[in-house]
């Protein structure tokens, strides 16, 4: 098994989701080579020989300098062509949205979006709203994929060494129609759950609007971000951007603090990639429990309060 990773990266700091998407490679097997494309590839390829991959080729063309969706086609293309990988991977970002279908359609390989898993050649996908995994076979021999956030964790990156080079591809300015805005922007608010390190996110246990000044207190303590089940952000006690789940962010912190959440399907798709959830619920049957590390059973209303003081008294 060959596989090529596109790495995305921004002004040289390496995307969390490629990281995944490494990770995601290794649990796979076989050769990998990353392809880290524009003006500060070598900063990016100098974190990548830090893993257990084959090799980085760097490409830096005067023409693609930064993302642009018929520049980074042209080059993944000419890469394809020259290594021939059976898989193409990427984390499934707003980035990797724009190239892949266009990669995919010049290539002739299809396409296999927001997977999950590939299980003894199925790729998995997770269909109707996350309720169900779909077992997708291609018969095509290759394929190009993006992994859903979160599916591989970046700590499983298996370290070693690789090594780096430079691959020479043959672009002119006719091919390059379209110009790039400034790079995408995963929230468009100042909150970035998506890489956040410790979250408190607020359910509906939560009871009251007035209720959540005790997340955010929480959160100061803990310099955590906040973050909202959807019946939350419904009911306009936080805005949309907050929402974690299968319609908001899908977020991996070290610590998930789960406050008065009953832990659906469509909550807990977007958060079970966290290292560690601390759930509070005073239903001792939520299923919140189910994936929680750490399950206290209580009234969040008493017991936020009393952590809020231990943790500042210690
Ligand atoms: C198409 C679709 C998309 C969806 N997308 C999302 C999504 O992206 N994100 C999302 O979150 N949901 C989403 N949902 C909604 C989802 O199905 C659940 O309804 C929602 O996640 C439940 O939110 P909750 O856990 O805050 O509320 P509830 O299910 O009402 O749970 C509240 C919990 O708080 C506990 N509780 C109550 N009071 C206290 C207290 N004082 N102390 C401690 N615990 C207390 C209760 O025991 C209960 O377990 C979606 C639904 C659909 C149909």
């Amino acid at each position: 098994m060959k596989s090529l990773v596109i790495i995305e990266h921004k002004n040289g700091v390496l995307h969390r989701m490629s990281r995944e998407a490494i990770s995601g490679a290794q649990k796979i097997g076989g050769d990998i080579t990353a392809l880290v494309i524009g003006e500060n590839a070598e900063s990016v390829s100098s974190e990548l020989s830090n893993f257990q991959i084959e090799k980085t080729f760097i490409v830096n063309h005067e023409l693609v300098p930064s993302y642009n969706v018929d520049g980074y086609k042209e080059i993944i293309k000419q890469v394809v062509d020259s290594i021939s990988p059976n898989i193409i991977i990427t984390g499934h970002t707003y980035q990797a949205r724009d190239f892949m279908p266009r990669v995919s359609a010049a290539l002739d390989i299809p396409f296999i979006p927001d997977i999950v898993e590939l299980e003894n050649n199925f790729y998995i996908k997770q269909v109707l709203n996350s309720k169900l995994n779909a077992s997708i076979s291609s018969s095509s021999e290759r394929a190009l994929i993006s992994f859903q956030s979160a599916s591989y964790s970046e700590e499983d990156i298996i370290k070693g060494s690789s090594r780096s080079e430079s691959f020479d591809v043959d672009l002119d300015s006719s091919s390059i129609k379209s110009k790039s805005d400034d790079p995408f922007q995963e929230s468009a608010s100042e909150v970035d759950l998506e890489s956040a390190e410790l979250i408190v996110s607020v359910g509906r246990g939560i009871e009251k609007e007035e209720n959540k000044s005790i997340a955010f207190e929480l959160a100061e303590v803990l310099g955590a971000e906040v973050s909202a089940s959807r019946p939350v952000v419904d009911a306009g006690w936080l805005p949309s951007s907050r929402q974690v789940g299968s319609s908001g962010s899908t977020v991996s912190p070290k610590l998930y603090l789960s406050l008065g959440v009953s832990g659906a399907i469509q909550h807990v798709v977007g958060m079970k990639g966290s290292k560690n959830i601390l759930a509070i619920n005073k239903d001792s049957e939520a299923p919140i429990f189910e994936i929680a590390d750490y399950a206290v059973v209580g009234d969040l209303l008493e017991i936020v309060p009393k952590l809020i003081t231990a943790l500042q008294d210690s």
